[in-house]
């Protein structure tokens, strides 16, 4: 059984305009891909768009066998809503919903599989603990551990380590490697180039339509890195003449 990603001529719009266009290629099964771009690239929409949350404007992706249920989605940190009155086990459990649904119940092997996953990202002492409390290296690893409970074939990670320190960027990169290892398909989005060609075997480099994607050292070349800033450039054109209209 298949669980490639395939993406064919994928186009995300958000009222017409796109944000990736022309994107083909393949996330094969088991593969550890880091999505990486300038702001704006898109980057975020396509993640969305492969968790099913945002329609496609053109093309297809082809999830094979793939479930809603066998995807785990972490979004951009900013749109968690850190005042939520929950615990960190509640968290952690709500990882659990897309197995068990509305009528089921976590019981106490779902308390124990969440109790194990604060402990594999270091949180054993956590789990009464508030959410507001946490710090944000302490949340991002609470974060993971739901992912951990998901027990997911496909998981989808939006900067999943900025404003980290080095400790839990390390840590997380281990389980994420974990993942990988288990034959998983990881797909994160990320900003670090070392980060990225130290521990990452593929790359997608996105500035809207795609520049790149392969083995990770011929995709983060000089070259490609210059093509997307160019592209990134010619995005904010309308920004610069209206700023000299106004000056004028
Ligand atoms: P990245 O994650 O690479 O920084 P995004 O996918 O967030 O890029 O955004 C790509 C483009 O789509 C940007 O120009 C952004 O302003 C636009 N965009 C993102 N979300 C929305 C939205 N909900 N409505 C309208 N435009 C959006
Ligand atoms: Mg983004």
């Amino acid at each position: 059984m298949s669980t490639d990603i395939s993406c064919r001529n994928v186009t995300v719009a958000y009222d017409r305009h796109p944000a990736v266009h022309h994107l083909s290629g393949c996330f094969s099964a088991g593969s550890l891909t880091a999505v990486v771009g300038p702001n704006g690239a898109g980057k975020s929409t396509l993640l969305k768009a492969m968790a099913g949350m945002l329609p496609l404007a053109g093309g297809s992706i082809e999830r094979g066998v793939l479930k809603q249920r066998d995807i785990a989605y972490l979004p951009q940190q900013a749109s968690l809503d850190r005042a939520f009155p929950i615990s960190v086990l509640e968290l952690v459990l709500l990882g659990q919903w897309q197995h068990v649904g509305p009528f089921g119940g976590i019981g106490r092997r779902g308390i124990a599989a969440a109790r194990e996953a604060l402990g594999a990202v270091g949180l054993e002492d956590f789990e009464q603990r508030p959410l507001a409390t946490l710090s944000g290296g302490q949340l991002q690893r609470a974060l993971f551990a739901r992912v951990l409970v998901q027990d997911a074939r496909l998981i989808l990670l939006d900067e999943p380590f900025n404003a980290l320190d080095a400790r839990t960027v390390s840590d997380l990169v281990a389980l994420l490697h974990r993942w990988h290892g288990e034959a998983r398909t990881v797909v994160a989005v990320l900003h670090d180039f070392d980060l990225v060609q130290n521990r990452f075997p593929e790359a997608l480099y996105l500035a809207r339509a795609p520049i790149a994607w392969g083995r990770t050292a011929d995709v983060l070349t000089p070259q490609n890195q210059l093509r997307a800033r160019q592209m990134a450039e010619s995005w904010s054109d309308q920004a610069a003449i209206c700023a000299t209209d106004t000056a004028a």
